[in-house]
């Protein structure tokens, strides 16, 4: 029987509409949540992705702003930028559009956002609250992740869930969200010998790799839950992921298609998550109002 396709469109539309919501809510309050985007040289697909991000926003309500600097830049201009960003109220969270070019040393460029609007999680101080189990900002495509397993109601508690790939951005943090859920969890890289031997156990199987259409049906459990995080521009132009989706829906119990799956699942989280920030911010500052600070 072929498997249940999980529409991360559908599901994502359901979560705008929520947000709208909440921005409205907070508007009522005096405060348009805000984003800003930085974005370093021309790479195409980058530029893509912020362009969807910026659109996400104006239709949740949210203010953005987008920062773009050529590839020759000094990384001392786009910190500069993220000091200024740190310090404006209309601003509640911050993304730095990766992969950044050669000369920029991401980890220093990351650290220099500050903790509280990072809305992208890959802050230490937000990767470290992710491992302990009190995540504020968890990373927004493994959060889009979970959602669409809550919102399929997918147990994870006691399965089997193996994740292959080992980012900070996608493998690492989503391991983490399903141990945080009761799963065991396997973690598989381009080191793992007999891959397949750890797939066909996975109740959940989240492939996150880049390696366009690398698992198969062979790969997979019968009924297995199978979430393809990859996007890979084909020859042809057109987007695969990395799972073989054609043979393996016929297996699995349930499936993410690419596109449509799990990409508009992270842009989704990312408003979420911009609109938490302006809440918390906004408490904040009512709090100070009450104490008299
Ligand atoms: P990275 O290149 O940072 O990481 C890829 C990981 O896959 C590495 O840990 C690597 O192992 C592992 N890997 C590579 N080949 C194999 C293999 N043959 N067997 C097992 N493991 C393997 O990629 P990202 O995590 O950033 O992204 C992965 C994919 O997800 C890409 O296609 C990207 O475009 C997509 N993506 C999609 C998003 C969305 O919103 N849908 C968001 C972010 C990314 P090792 O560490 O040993 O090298």
């Amino acid at each position: 029987m072929s498997a249940v396709i999980i529409d991360g469109k559908e599901i994502a539309k359901a979560l705008r509409a929520e947000w709208k919501t909440r921005a409205e809510q907070l508007k009522e309050k005096g405060i348009q949540p805000g984003l800003a985007v930085i974005i370093v040289g021309d790479n195409q697909a980058s530029g893509i992705y912020v362009r969807n991000k910026v659109r996400a926003c104006s239709e949740t309500g949210i203010y953005s702003e987008v920062h773009e600097f050529s590839e020759s830049t000094d990384q001392s201009e786009v910190l500069h930028c993220i000091q200024e960003l740190n310090k404006n109220h209309r601003i509640h969270g911050i993304l730095v559009q990766l992969p950044l070019p050669r000369h920029f040393e991401d980890k220093k460029i990351i650290a220099s956002i500050g903790v509280e609007k990072d809305v992208d999680g890959f802050h230490l101080n937000n990767i470290g609250a992710l491992v302990t189990g009190y995540a504020v900002y968890p990373p927004c495509t493994p959060y889009g992740v979970m959602k669409m397993l809550e919102k399929n109601s997918i147990q994870i508690e006691g399965q089997h869930a193996v994740v292959v790939g080992r980012s900070n951005i996608v493998g690492k943090p989503m391991a983490l969200m399903l141990l945080e859920k009761g799963a065991t969890v396997t973690i598989c890289t381009s080191k793992t010998t007999n891959l397949e031997e750890h797939t066909r156990r996975a109740d959940i199987l989240v492939v996150a790799t880049g390696k366009p259409r690398m698992i198969t049906a062979e790969m997979v459990k019968s009924g297995a839950t199978v979430i393809d995080v990859g996007i890979n521009r084909m020859p042809d132009g057109k987007l695969a992921g990395d799972v073989d989706f054609d043979t393996v829906r016929e297996k699995a119990g349930y499936i993410t298609p690419v596109p449509g799956g799990v990409g508009p699942m992270t842009i989704a989280m990312l408003l979420c998550n911009t609109i938490e920030a302006a809440r918390r911010i906004q408490s904040e500052i009512v709090s100070e109002i009450n104490t008299g600070k």
